[in-house]
């Protein structure tokens, strides 16, 4: 994104426009705080502004500020399209191709208003009039604070603003600790603190929310885990039966994976998860150093992501699924053990 089209967008932003934001199917912490971070600057600038998510999120993102009015398309889904055929203006953020917003493609393919995209994922589609991409980045939410800094609107920066920012920074750099996490990072969260972000009250509110049956589910999943040293590889199932028995909710598998990536000597970690309603294994694949999931993602499993962080999915059962991902490693020996 070069100077003019700031100074683009700066005149788009001066007049109230009608503006939908819209996140990722299956929305995360970066997704849902930097959707919410931008809103909440556009209100301030008193444009007609809303988040539509294509569907539902986890509860432990259901504290922020005007989370609440956020619309889900999947059950509002005439009220929700209205809104966006009518938009003036559409923010795609955390993502970059309009497949990843599930059902809500087609009213995305078919709009004809004007688009900007905040995102830092890899090989991003060409949409967006105006588009402000860099997988450099450590988070949707990182990129949200440079867009108001080259707006010259960090003035407008206030508690909401950085709470919700602050959330979508933490979960997506591991709080911290990921590669993509820079000294501008950490420059980027002091000034969030100053400007009224409450870091341990955040961290609370996301992390030590865990229900007895959330814990046991991680019980289960350690205990299915599996290991091929000779690949440096682990990974972790989790079948419909097993999800149900323990009352599985949205969010609740999130992270899981890492426990297979942080074993010792692991470079590359998964975790295949069966959803019986959609027909579909989940997938989630981690890596370190240099060896990309987001590569053998979209050569395999029809997903992307990041290097390091990726997700994908099969529509094969979960044991067949476990043998195809077994299978490929053999073709990727080379790059895992050179890390
Ligand atoms: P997760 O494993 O946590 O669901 O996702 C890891 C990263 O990969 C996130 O940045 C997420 O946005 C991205 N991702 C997850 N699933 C898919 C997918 O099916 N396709 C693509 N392109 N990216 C995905
Ligand atoms: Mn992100």
């Amino acid at each position: 994104m070069n100077t003019k089209d700031i100074l683009e967008i700066k005149v788009l932003l001066a007049t109230p426009k009608k503006i939908a934001i819209i996140p990722h199917k299956n929305p995360d912490g970066d997704a849902i705080g930097s959707t919410l971070g931008l809103l909440h600057y556009l209100l301030k600038l008193n444009h007609d502004a809303k988040i539509i998510a294509p569907n539902d999120f986890p509860d432990f993102l259901k504290w922020l500020p005007k989370v609440e009015t956020i619309e889900i398309h999947e059950t509002n889904k005439e009220t929700t399209e209205t809104f966006i055929n009518a938009a003036d203006i559409i923010f795609t953020l955390d993502f970059n191709a309009f497949h990843r917003t599930g059902n809500m493609e087609s009213v995305l393919t078919n709009s004809k208003s004007l688009k900007i995209m905040i995102d830092h994922h890899q090989q991003p589609d060409d949409y967006a009039k105006y588009m402000f991409s860099d997988v450099s980045m450590s988070s949707t939410c990182e990129m949200v604070y440079h867009f108001m800094d080259k707006l010259n609107a960090l003035d407008k920066l206030d508690e909401d603003i950085a709470t919700c920012i602050y959330v979508g920074i933490m979960t997506d750099t591991g709080s911290f600790r990921f590669r993509s996490t820079t000294s501008t990072t950490h420059r980027i969260i002091a000034n969030l603190i100053d400007k009224g972000a409450k870091n341990t009250a955040i961290h609370n509110n996301v992390y030590d929310t865990n229900s007895y049956n959330r814990l046991q589910l991680l019980g289960c999943a350690l205990n299915n885990l599996r290991i091929i040293p000779e690949y440096k590889t682990a990974y972790i199932t989790l079948s419909q039966k097993e999800l149900q028995d323990l009352d599985y909710k949205k969010g609740d598998t999130e992270g899981f994976v890492n426990y297979a990536l942080s074993l010792d000597k692991t470079v590359l970690a998964a975790i295949f998860i069966e959803d019986k309603k959609q027909g579909i294994i989940k997938i989630s694949l981690r890596s370190k150093g240099d060896f990309s999931v987001n590569q053998l993602s979209r050569d395999h499993f029809e997903g992307g992501g990041h290097t390091n962080a990726a997700g994908g999915k099969s529509d094969t059962s979960l044991e067949a699924t476990v043998k195809k991902f077994i299978s490929i490693l053999p073709a990727y020996s080379k790059a895992i053990n050179n890390e």
